[in-house]
């Protein structure tokens, strides 16, 4: 088994792999452009599943918890109470603790450290990194390369892997309005203005984010203005940024000479492009990523993420094709059976959910079918 490896990108997927890699006894450096592992804020809400794979180190992230979903779409509603709460947490706490958690493991932390290009070096690969205030990028070798460096991932560009097309995702925080309580997420589909949603999560008694993923970040901006006015609220401190969009399952390993690349989290479009949520895919392609090296290249986990982000392209796919009339039509079948199982499987369960939810409701399944076709 070898020992040298390198992760690129220390963020949520690069971390959970090199702590990961680390805990099994591995020689494991993690390089990060930034100067500091302080990322900037970023509210995130994610389902129970997260726990699963972090447990009580998810936990120090969580800023609050999500009840109930309220839906709305052309003057209709409906509520979802979750089984189980979906927690909301603050991104740069997570990565820290997965920081702290890969370095107390063995894992080097290696900062202000940016990667340019790689090239294959006999049993190993060569990687040129720059470094602020050196002239020349300094040459490393490695033999396990991990990108884990975000959407625009210049790992998988310089290994030859094809651009992910990406999405503009933006939200802003705002003062709750006094009819929320802080443990309900509401959602609108307003299809004439995104082909997504907007969401409005608290993270806070007092404050939460709104925000929505549309196709132009104008016309997103303007979108999510066009809200903030309707609805009267105090907007703050607009987060955004590009994610990737999940067309297709990508190999997410590649051989360069006798050396192996893999990719993890954004880089490899680990994305659910349902809800474009990427942090517990992210994750579980990290897990995938450490029992591929462990294994000599196999891995169930990857397969089972695999089938996951299938299954949530298929919803989206469903989605695209909804107006507001199938919106509505949708809002109208949500009887209090489809309710309680919309609030028992996690959104981090596609299979099961869609199963059961179509048991409960086959009329969907139609509705479904049209908007497809
Ligand atoms: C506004 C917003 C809201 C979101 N909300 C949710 C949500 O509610 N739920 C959810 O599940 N997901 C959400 N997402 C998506 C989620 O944040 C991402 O999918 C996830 O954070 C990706 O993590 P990552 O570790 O793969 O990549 P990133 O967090 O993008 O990290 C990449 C790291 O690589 C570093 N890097 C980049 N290039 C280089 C280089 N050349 N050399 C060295 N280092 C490099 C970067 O500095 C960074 O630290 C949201 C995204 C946005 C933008």
């Amino acid at each position: 088994m070898t020992k040298d490896i390198s992760v690129i990108g220390g963020s949520a997927a690069g971390f959970f792999a090199a702590y990961l890699l680390a805990k099994q006894g591995l020689d494991v450096r993690v390089f990060e452009a930034t100067e500091r592992i302080d990322p900037s804020p970023r509210t995130l809400i994610v389902t129970r599943y997260m726990q699963g794979l972090l447990g009580p180190l998810g936990e120090s992230a969580v800023i609050n918890e999500i009840r109930h979903f309220e839906l709305f779409t052309d003057g209709r509603a409906a509520t979802i109470s979750l089984q189980r709460p979906d927690m909301v947490i603050e991104r740069s706490n997570l990565i820290r603790k997965l920081a702290e958690k890969a370095e107390a493991s063995g894992a080097k932390i290696l900062t202000g450290r940016r990667f340019l290009s790689l090239k294959p070096n006999g049993k190993s690969l060569k990687f040129a990194v720059s470094c602020k205030g050196d002239r020349e990028p300094a040459e490393e070798s490695t033999e396990i390369l991990v990108g884990a460096d975000g959407g625009f991932s210049k790992v998988a560009r310089s290994t030859g892997w094809p651009e992910t097309p990406t999405l503009p995702l933006i939200q802003a925080v705002v003062d709750l309005p006094e009819d929320l309580s802080p443990d309900t997420t509401r959602i609108w589909f307003i299809p004439e203005e995104t082909p997504y949603f907007f969401w409005l999560i608290p993270h806070s008694p007092t404050q939460g984010v709104l925000g929505l993923i549309g196709a132009d970040p104008e016309e997103s901006r303007r979108s999510l203005e066009r809200l903030i006015e309707e609805k009267s609220l105090a907007a703050s401190n607009f987060q955004s940024a590009r994610i990737p969009l999940y067309t297709r399952w990508i190999d997410n390993h590649r051989k360069i000479g006798k050396s192996d690349v893999y990719l993890v989290g954004d880089a490899a479009g680990h994305v659910k492009v349902s809800t474009v949520g990427g942090v517990v895919t992210g994750l579980r392609g990290a897990l995938g990523v450490v029992e591929a090296i462990l294994n000599g290249g196999s891995s169930r986990q990857l397969q089972a993420l695999r089938r996951e982000l299938d299954r949530h392209r298929l919803i989206r796919r469903v989605l695209h094709g909804f107006t507001q009339a199938d919106y509505s039509g949708l809002l109208d079948m949500l009887t209090a059976s489809t309710k309680r199982c919309l609030g028992l499987f996690p959104r981090d369960e596609a299979g099961k959910l869609l199963f059961h939810l179509l048991l409960k409701q086959p009329r969907l399944l139609l509705l479904g079918l049209r908007a497809l076709l």
